[in-house]
């Protein structure tokens, strides 16, 4: 049984990453009781359990377009929808043609997260976010984040009605500053990175209150993100693609995803995994450093959505990276900038520097293997272009 009366039926425990503990499941999850945040090392991120029995039945069946965004997946949700929202998920699978025959693929698509309420993928996160802080009787949430998840929450709250505290690094661009402020968040800019930005939110969340939307530790919001992949498999006709890149910062996006299409497979829904690519940027590439077993070089990066230096998510990341049979990639900033040239003029898709990251990494794939007869799928994370208004 679930220990919260407010938790959907078929969430029933946590799983510990690190050290593999299971705990029951609660909507005041945070980190694993015994790991913590593991002192420097990897956090004891917690994975939500479900009952795949009980969700079965419930869980969505229907054909090609997917629609009514994240919380028609509830069954396999931790949080029933209890309050309304702006609108997440739903999002387009736009075919790429033009991109899919210069790279030699049979089919390229392009997972369109622009879409979404405040441009980003994010939101899906948020949208779980709001339901947990309603459920727990938050009126304030509060993130760190390099732009696009404190602007999600902060268009969700204006929305809702809620209070937004978001803690951003001393590097944030005049373009998201300008997003945060005109949903009317509380901005707080920190003297250094995201880091420290991070440690900031989560000391203030202690000292004065509200619900962390904090992906990095909150083992929650993870199950939004996961939605995208249930609507691709849907949008391709409960058929999986052979390839899903996504950019990488934290890790808990593509971890995400891979946990979506793995629950596809279990419930006997699809027949196979994808194998998931994961692109970071040359300049910080921690974890395909670490999925290759080589040390990471300091560098920069312009691609500021997943320039994450510490990332807290690496053990979701790295094995559900291994169970799909997929890899780690990198690639300069320049790769990336003629990517969402070529996105923008081939594919129609306006992304981000960072989402274009996924189209530099196919194009890596492409000249280390044949990609013939293939179908892959881009997933565009988000497409708030700095410089712009
Ligand atoms: C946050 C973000 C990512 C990376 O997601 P992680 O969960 O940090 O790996 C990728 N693209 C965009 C646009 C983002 O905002
Ligand atoms: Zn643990």
């Amino acid at each position: 049984m679930p220990a919260h009366s407010d938790s959907t039926p078929a969430a029933t425990g946590l799983r510990c990453f690190r050290c593999g503990g299971e705990f029951p499941f609660t909507l005041e999850a945070y980190t694993c009781p015994r790991c913590g945040d593991g002192a420097g090392d990897d956090p004891g991120i917690l994975d939500v359990l479900y009952d795949y029995d009980a969700a079965r039945d419930a869980f969505p069946r229907g054909e090609g377009a997917a629609g009514g965004g994240v919380f028609r997946w509830r069954a396999l949700l931790p949080v029933p929808e209890r309050m309304e929202t702006l609108p997440a998920g739903g999002t387009p699978l736009v075919p790429a043609p033009r991109l899919a025959e210069r790279f030699g693929l049979r089919a390229l698509y392009l997972k369109d997260e622009t879409r979404n309420p405040t441009r980003a993928l994010k939101d899906r996160a948020t949208a779980v976010a709001l339901q947990v802080a309603a459920a727990l009787g938050h009126r304030t949430l509060y993130c760190a984040s390099a732009g696009n998840a404190a602007i999600s929450l902060a268009g969700f709250c204006a929305h809702a009605g809620l209070e937004c505290r978001v803690h951003v690094p001393a590097r944030a661009s005049p373009t998201r500053l300008g997003w945060l402020r005109r949903f009317g968040a509380e901005v707080r800019v920190c003297a250094g990175d995201y880091d420290l930005a991070y440690s900031e939110a989560e000391a203030e969340g202690r000292s004065r209150g509200g619900y962390s939307r904090n992906c990095a530790f909150n083992p929650l919001l993870v199950e939004g993100k996961k939605t995208a992949a249930f609507e691709i498999a849907e949008q391709l006709g409960w058929k999986v693609p052979d390839l899903v890149l996504s950019p990488v910062g934290d890790g808990c996006t593509l971890g995400a995803l891979g946990k979506g299409f793995r629950e596809l497979a279990r419930m006997g829904r699809t027949d196979a995994l994808p194998r998931l690519v994961g692109v970071q940027a040359e300049g910080v590439q921690p974890l395909t450093a670490r999925f290759h077993g080589r040390a990471a070089a300091e560098g920069e990066t312009r691609a500021t959505s997943i320039a994450v230096r510490r990332p807290r998510n690496a053990l979701r990341l790295l094995s559900e990276v291994e169970a799909s049979g997929g890899t780690m990639l990198a690639a300069p900033d320049h790769e990336m900038e003629e990517a969402a040239r070529l996105l923008a003029r081939e594919g129609g898709v306006a992304a981000e520097l960072t989402s274009a990251a996924t189209l530099a990494g196919l194009a890596r794939l492409a000249a280390a293997e044949t990609l013939e007869g293939r179908t892959a799928v881009l997933v565009v994370t988000g497409g708030r272009i700095d410089g712009d208004s």
